[in-house]
């Protein structure tokens, strides 16, 4: 079989590239060795729930924005998306709630928001309305630079100058932030407020505010303002909409394909994927991999063909593992917490390193417009928590030893449930659990890390981030551990960035 472009991976990033290239003309071929598409964003049935694997908590679908932006090309409609208020609830170790993105982007809701803040933390109330206030409007000027130019991490010169013209106003203020990380701005707020910010970090950069790059911080902390979504039927409806307009733009998607290494020619040129069956898929024009970076070159490039440096800044990259627990709620028991998602810090560690491993977990229940994801009366719930993927693979005797290490993790993970959710009660009860193995079973994805590579300074900037391009001039990777990052509008962008470079739009 020979194609113009063969994709590695139907997660939501191998998918986007694919529709896009097909609706722009261009003959492609996905390969997935799962029987679906959507990867870590699928939705799974049990006993009448359907679970999303993630936290159900999606940016970039308001107007104009990146999906609104792809979806504009392709051949069939996005999927619903209902903007949620408050995009989450941050509920601390004392039970104080902070409502994040409650309301929309205006004057009134900016100030409703600093209201909240001047309620829930009175101790540093000024210095923390800074804090928002300092970062705000370079978080907007970077997300109007990533909507002219999605690239933004490959840019050449003329373009960079070009957008810092656009930016004048924010271009110097910008540049000067590079090198700050979030905390250096957080010096004059209290503990409480540090930890607030350090447990939404996180969720969206993989680190606490002590590492992560200031820039990378100012994008995310700004994604509840500008609107969260949750989509109807979960992030698998997005999957299905890409795959249906990969077919109905004449493209393929083979399922239950698995490939095993890249075919070169005799220039060392990327020529096509040898499959585990045997088979060689032949790619005359690109090659995309949607594995992580750790996959794309330890499995389908080789370490022998995988430049030094790049080995060792493979080496030292590292993702977090994700321990989930999937519950059937009582749709009373969801009313009774304040809000449908919350991120939960239950402890402070004060005067310590965070250690999100022990410090936070998400709560997340299908919303009750979305009626068909649990029975009558129920919710499908998603708690995630964070956890040391390797401690996972370390050696086992046999598979009773990880369900051992799995029932341990739960019986933690469900004491600190109920002492930090007490009005769930006896609501909730646990219909399946998921590990590092479990993702690494579903998705192959190196020690089933998850959630993509921490936006530390080290990773983070033109030169440091891995983005779209490789060593070799037609294989592209998109996905979650290459620019921009981390959460579906995040690995959307970085297809369309993959897109335009094999085939611009018009
Ligand atoms: C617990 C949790 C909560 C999350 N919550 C959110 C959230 O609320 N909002 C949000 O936006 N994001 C969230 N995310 C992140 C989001 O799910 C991911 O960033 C995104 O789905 C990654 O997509 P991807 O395309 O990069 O890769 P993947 O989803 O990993 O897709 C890669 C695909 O490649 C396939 N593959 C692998 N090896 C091969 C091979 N050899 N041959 C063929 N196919 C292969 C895999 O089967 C998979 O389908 C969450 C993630 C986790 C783990």
């Amino acid at each position: 079989m020979t194609h113009e472009v063969v994709v590695v991976g139907a997660g939501v990033g191998g998918l986007t590239t694919a529709a896009l290239l097909a609706a722009r003309g261009l003959d492609v071929c996905v390969l997935e060795r799962e029987p679906d598409g959507g990867g870590c964003a699928t939705t799974f049935a049990r006993f009448g729930y359907e679970f999303e694997t993630t936290a159900g908590l999606y940016a970039g679908w308001g107007a104009g924005d990146i999906h609104a932006r792809v979806f504009s090309e392709l051949p069939v409609a996005p999927p619903e998306a209902r903007r949620l208020a408050p995009a989450y609830v941050v509920r601390l170790p004392d039970a104080t709630e902070v409502r994040v993105g409650a309301g929309d982007e205006s004057e009134n809701s900016v100030g409703e928001f600093e209201e909240e803040l001047r309620r829930a933390f009175p101790e540093c109330a000024p210095a923390a309305l800074d804090f928002y206030r300092e970062l705000t409007p370079i978080g907007e000027a970077l997300h109007r630079a990533a909507r002219r130019t999605p690239a933004l991490a490959t840019l050449s010169k003329f373009g960079r100058m070009k957008l810092m013209a656009a930016e004048a106003r924010h271009a110097s203020r910008v540049l000067a932030l590079q090198t700050h990380t979030a905390a250096e701005h957080l010096a004059a707020t209290s503990t409480r407020f540090r930890r607030f910010i350090d447990a939404q970090l996180q969720i969206y950069a993989g680190c606490a505010s002590d590492e992560c790059a200031y820039p990378y911080a100012a994008v995310a902390l700004n994604l509840p303002r500008r609107g969260l979504y949750a989509l109807r039927g979960g992030a698998s409806a997005l999957a299905r909409a890409l795959t249906d307009s990969i077919k109905l733009s004449g493209g393929r998607v083979r399922f239950d394909t698995t490939a095993l290494r890249l075919a070169f020619d005799a220039d060392g040129r990327v020529a096509g994927v040898d499959l585990l069956s045997g088979e060689t898929v032949r790619a005359t024009r690109a090659v995309v991999s949607n594995l992580t970076v750790w996959d794309t070159y330890g499995k389908l490039v080789g370490a022998s063909r995988t430049p030094g440096h790049l080995r060792a800044r493979l080496k030292s990259a590292r993702g977090w593992g994700a321990y989930v627990l999937y519950l059937g709620a009582d749709d009373a028991a969801v009313r009774r917490l304040s809000a449908d998602r919350l991120i939960v810090l239950d402890s402070w560690q004060e005067g310590e390193t965070y250690d999100a491993t022990r410090a936070q977990f998400m709560f997340s229940a299908s919303p009750a417009w979305d009626a068909a994801r649990a029975p009558t009366g129920k919710r499908a719930v998603t708690v995630s928590l964070y956890t040391d993927a390797a401690d996972w693979f370390a050696y086992h005797t046999d598979e009773s030893e990880h369900e051992t290490q799995d029932q341990q993790m739960l019986e933690t993970c469900w004491a600190r449930l109920h002492a930090a959710l007490p009005e769930l009660g006896a609501g909730v009860e646990v219909i399946e659990t998921a590990t590092p193995r479990t993702f690494y079973e579903q998705t192959r994805r190196k020690l089933g890390m998850t959630g993509g590579i921490p936006q530390t300074l080290a990773n983070t900037g033109t030169g440091n981030a891995f983005t779209h391009r490789t060593p070799f001039p037609n294989l592209y990777t998109v996905g979650d551990t290459v620019f921009p990052g981390n959460g579906l509008a995040a690995v959307t962008q970085s297809a369309l960035i993959a897109a335009d470079e094999i085939a611009p739009g018009k």
